[in-house]
């Protein structure tokens, strides 16, 4: 069956076709590609055609598809038992690994997603500190539970308001905008008492690739020591992506808990959370705060997340960053001559091409650039094997299998867009 006929039979069985909802295409005015495999940096669809992928599964994929090493732990992994629901080894492993790149988390719990983290830490965070209410940034995503649902990011952005959450679920989520410590501050002026924590993604990538101002992080840190409340670092995207230790090695902020996802699992549903010992151990069954799960520290998930955060040690960010700034430089420089002047937000490995000639560094200059002239572009790139997460709001990955070879197809590629 093509994507075509595959799409429509999707639509009688899933809302939208889909199991998430940015991958319906709908706001680049198209319908999906269904993906038959994946390998290296490219990805092959039922159509036959192949593409060169700048969105790796939303980011778990920083090896590209199908790394040798992590294919082979997992499948040595499933040869030993797909789950077990009672403790393993290779979950030590991981988080000796990960305590190690990242030495914020002396502690740490697994589950099996993002979502699953942040709310496990926002619990934690209220369990420890007895408090309410916390601070969240607009724009900002954590995932879907119904606490972090007000002025969410990324997908969540597109739907108008959030039925099925109640106001009184949301009345403890304090917003702020990103980059506005002033915000920050007048909330801990007014409520203090009662904020638990501040949770924000040290880069944001969901309302686009979103860069803290200097002083910013560094001043959330010092709010929080300030008024007693925690600091999250949501490191679900950032993490052993802006560096092998993520944002907080690569800013030098130490949170008190950091939430983790995606690339932990090479590729397979995995999320954790973790920060101070002190903290941790309030997580039952040591502490009182519950949170448990079924397939949590999944062998082949941790298997796999061990292979790729070994594997990642041999890897050169430092190259792989200077091959995306002259991705980004070219396609900026191709666009500008197209008379469609563009802002890039980049760091390391990821990057987001806004259509906007102005700075953006939050949810409302996001809110600015031009989606249809974005969808134009996403169009005529997929035509052109070029895949692009579709959705102007979304960042783009590069990942250490792309060759020069897959970036200058994609420059190419660029320079034939007609608007
Ligand atoms: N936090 C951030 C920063 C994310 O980008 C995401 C998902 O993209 C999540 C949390 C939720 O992760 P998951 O989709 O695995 O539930």
């Amino acid at each position: 069956m093509d994507s075509k006929s595959l799409f429509a039979k999707a639509q009688t069985l899933m809302p939208g076709g889909v199991n998430s909802p940015l991958r319906a295409c709908k706001y680049v005015h198209a319908e999906p590609v269904f993906i038959q495999n994946a390998r290296g940096a490219h990805l092959f669809d039922v159509d036959g055609r192949e593409y060169v992928d700048y969105v790796f599964s939303w980011g778990p994929q920083l090896l590209g598809h199908q790394d040798p090493a992590v294919s082979e732990a997992a499948h040595k992994a499933i040869d030993l038992g797909s789950s077990y629901g009672a403790p393993c080894f290779g979950e030590i492993a991981l988080a000796e690994k990960i305590t190690e790149l990242i030495p914020s988390m002396e502690m740490m719990r697994m589950v099996s997603s993002g979502t699953e983290a942040t709310m496990s830490a926002l619990r934690l965070a209220r369990g420890y500190t007895g408090r309410k209410k916390f601070v969240k940034f607009i724009g900002n995503y954590h995932g879907h539970a119904d606490a972090f649902l007000a002025a969410a990011g990324s997908a969540a952005a597109t739907v108008p308001g959030t039925p099925g959450v109640p106001e009184e679920v949301t009345s403890h989520t304090l917003l702020a905008q990103y980059n506005d410590l002033d915000a920050v501050k007048a909330h801990f002026e007014t409520d203090g008492e009662d904020i638990a924590c501040v949770i924000v993604e040290p880069v944001a990538g969901n309302m686009g690739l979103v860069l803290p101002k200097d002083g910013f992080l560094q001043g959330l840190r010092d709010l929080c020591t300030q008024y007693g409340a925690l600091l999250i670092f949501d490191e679900v995207i950032t993490g052993f992506r802006v560096s092998p230790g993520g944002a907080q090695q690569r800013f030098d902020i130490t949170p008190d808990l950091t939430t983790l996802g995606k690339i932990i699992g090479g590729g397979f549903p995995v999320g954790c959370y973790g920060g101070k010992r002190e903290i941790m151990e309030h997580m039952a069954p040591v502490g009182t705060v519950f949170q448990a799960g079924t397939l949590s520290g999944n062998p082949v998930a941790m298997a796999a997340g061990l292979a790729t955060l070994n594997r990642l040690a041999d890897c050169d960010y430092d190259a792989l960053e200077a091959r995306t700034k002259a991705l980004t430089d070219g396609l900026a420089e191709i666009m500008a001559e197209k008379g469609k002047p563009v802002t890039v937000n980049r760091i390391a490995s990821a990057f987001t091409m806004y259509f906007s000639n102005k700075p953006v560094t939050n949810m409302i200059e996001s809110g600015q650039a031009d989606g249809e002239t974005f969808a134009t572009y996403w169009q005529q790139m997929l035509a052109q094997g070029i895949y692009l997460a579709p959705a102007g709001f979304e960042c783009a990955f590069t990942s250490f299998a792309h060759t020069d070879e897959d970036f200058e197809k994609t420059l190419e590629a660029a320079r034939k867009v007609e608007f």
